[in-house]
């Protein structure tokens, strides 16, 4: 038995307001001639936390586009103009939900390894650590956080530069940044963080360790979308604390079903995470019985409504590209069914789930 040895993020910093220790955080990283760079997602472009970024010197404020998940092409763009401009750099920063963290990481991971992000796509085959990053999350659930990886979409699949340089530096986990992302947004991710936990928690591949931090996850993630009535501050930092603890536990696990359905998705028809995670989830009764029973009360109690028939216009080769992303997610599989899997989910059972989606 071989144990996984993994990089954890370096420091956290944890608390509402913590944002504002983030100019002296950064001082001691920082390089003569070299800037800090802040990819910081475009929903910010109008607030006051534009204004409240300490930018110095040659620094630059980039806001990226999250409309679409990253591509590796958006990455090597930014790292190449980055080079380009300034040689080299002394940070990256990331600030805003999974796509910006991601961006972040994996630009600063391109401005020390040559060639395109594309040719990193799978694990383990970055050489060379990138520059120094930070990741300031405004959104809760996805975990990319805490992970070891940058989820890109590239000319062939979509996965992950997934290695031991990945993880950031520096976290900085501060709850009022979340205060204003609208309802439905903050579920969907937040039901990225739900199905992580039901994912890790039935799967084969649990121990003890993802399970005490499942567990804790799960259970804040039922306070704030089934026993609270109306959103408040403590919320916000329940679930930033959840997406944490959910992240850590599939750090030692893995997801399952419904996020190799929903990878098949977002590859073929560009569904975002965690709306995809909750297209899926929606008709995942035969897996997860009991987190699918409870995910349907939180989208009750929530009033959410999850949209329905995105597969009713697809043509057999549409189905067959979804199937061959989603059979390829091999360790998602065995975790949720076992080493038996391919037995289990058939060609056959696998389109019947994406016809019902
Ligand atoms: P997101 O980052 O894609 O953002 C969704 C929307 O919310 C965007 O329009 C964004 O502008 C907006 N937004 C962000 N913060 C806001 C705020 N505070 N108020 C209002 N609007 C705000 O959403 P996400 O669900 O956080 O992330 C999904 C992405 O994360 C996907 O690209 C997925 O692949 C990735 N992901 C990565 C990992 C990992 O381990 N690296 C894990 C899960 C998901
Ligand atoms: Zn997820």
């Amino acid at each position: 038995m071989q144990f996984r040895n993994f990089k954890m993020v370096g420091y956290v910093v944890y608390g509402r307001g913590s944002f504002n220790q983030l100019n002296e955080i950064i001082k001691p990283h920082r390089k003569i001639n070299a800037p800090i760079i802040f990819l910081v997602d475009h929903y910010f472009e109008d607030k006051p936390l534009a204004n409240k970024i300490p930018l110095q010197g040659n620094d630059k404020l980039i806001f990226v586009d999250v409309s679409y998940e990253p591509k590796t092409t958006y990455v090597d763009k930014l790292a190449n103009d980055l080079k380009e401009e300034f040689g080299t750099v002394s940070g990256v920063i990331g600030i805003g939900g999974g796509s910006a963290m991601d961006l972040a990481k994996a630009v600063s991971l391109m401005m020390n390894n040559e060639g395109s992000s594309a040719d990193y796509q799978g694990w383990d085959l970055v050489k060379k650590p990138g520059v120094y990053k930070v990741g300031i999350p405004t959104l809760s659930g996805t975990g990319a956080e805490v992970s070891r990886t940058t989820v890109l979409t590239g000319p062939t699949k979509k996965l992950g530069m997934n290695s031991d340089f990945t993880p950031f530096d520096q976290i900085v986990l501060d709850p009022e940044l979340t205060k204003d992302a609208p309802a439905n947004q903050r579920f969907y991710t937040g039901m990225d963080c739900y199905i992580h936990c039901i994912e890790s928690l039935t799967g084969t591949y649990l121990n003890e360790f993802s399970k005490s931090y499942g567990e804790k996850a799960l259970e804040l993630c039922r306070e704030v979308f089934i026993n609270k009535t109306t959103w408040d501050e403590e919320c916000d930092e329940k679930l930033m604390m959840a997406s944490y603890a959910g992240g850590m536990s599939i750090a030692y696990s893995q997801v399952g079903v419904a996020h190799a359905v929903s990878y098949g998705l977002s590859y073929l028809l560009g569904t975002k995470h965690g709306i995809g995670n909750c297209i899926v989830m929606n008709h995942l009764d035969e897996y997860y019985p009991e987190g699918v029973k409870e995910f349907k009360l939180m989208v009750e109690k929530n009033n959410i409504e999850i949209p329905k028939g995105i597969c009713a216009n697809l043509s057999d080769d549409d189905f067959n590209k979804m199937m061959d992303v989603s059979m390829g997610m091999k360790p998602l599989w065995e975790n949720a069914l076992g080493k038996d899997w391919e037995k289990i989910m058939t060609r056959e059972k696998l389109r019947s789930i994406y016809e019902k989606l």
